[in-house]
């Protein structure tokens, strides 16, 4: 990370903690690169409450456990440095999967693979949709390889683990979940139990749901690294 420029102010988070970043309100006073401002800027200016609050931690590559109502711009409270992580490593196709990213619904994780192509627009980074139904598998399966970033239902992606030929995912930087709370529920425990089980554990973990998830047994299941807690109420 760059030195803040001379004019950001030190200090608090809204959240909780101390960043350089913490007075920032615009994306552009952020640390990140020209290509995701770029991507960004004809869209999105001011950074909202939950945005503000989390992209000092999680672009310094801190776990986070981020909790803010639906609508409240969680999206790319993650997606920013799931790609600025990516870009700063210089991430390639031979690298294998950089960051997998799991939505509890196709929808959801149909969303938010377009949020990820606007914000990224402007690299290079080769991120694939993997969700359930109507796409060719098989098809997908030769093309898993060659993706450095995985969006993805947790079924879909057990099924890459599983049957994807040399399915590489041994270098994880970034694992993210959207919806924790959902995909920590019940109903996926053994499909996200196995997925885990063939993660690395050094890796950062962004956790993103509408209510907090802060059950011990959880954080250690995802071997979390002493995580900022950032809850966010009101809308900015
Ligand atoms: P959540 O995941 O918290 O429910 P989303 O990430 O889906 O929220 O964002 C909700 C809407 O707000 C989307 O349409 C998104 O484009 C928009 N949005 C997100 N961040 C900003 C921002 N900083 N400025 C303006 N609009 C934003
Ligand atoms: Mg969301």
């Amino acid at each position: 990370i760059p030195p803040p420029p001379p004019t950001a102010p030190v200090g608090r988070i809204p959240g909780g903690g101390f960043s350089p970043y913490a007075g920032c309100k615009l994306f552009r006073q952020l640390p990140i690169s020209q290509k995701t401002k770029d991507g960004l800027a004809p869209k999105y200016t001011e950074m909202s409450e939950i945005q503000r609050a989390s992209l000092p931690h999680s672009l310094c590559g801190r776990d986070i456990l981020g909790a803010a109502k639906t609508g409240s711009g969680k999206t790319l409270a993650f997606i920013i440095p799931v790609i600025e992580k990516l870009y700063r490593a210089r991430w390639g196709p031979e690298d294998g999967v950089g960051s997998i990213i799991i939505s509890p619904t196709k929808e959801l994780a149909g969303q938010l693979f377009e949020e990820l192509k606007t914000a990224g627009k402007h690299h290079s980074l080769s991120a694939g949709l993997l969700i359930g139904g109507r796409k060719d598998v098989d098809e997908e399966k030769r093309r898993v390889n060659s993706l450095s970033v995985l969006v993805c239902t947790p079924g879909r992606l057990l099924q890459h683990m599983d049957e994807t030929p040399n399915f590489e995912c041994s270098q994880l930087q970034v694992l993210v979940l959207d919806e924790a709370d959902r995909i920590l529920d019940a109903g996926f425990k053994m499909e996200l139990d196995a997925i885990i089980s063939q993660l690395p554990k050094q890796r950062q973990t962004l956790l993103f749901s509408a209510t907090q998830t802060k059950s011990v047994k959880d954080l250690a299941r995802l071997s979390l690294k002493d995580p900022e807690y950032i809850s966010v109420h009101a809308e900015s």
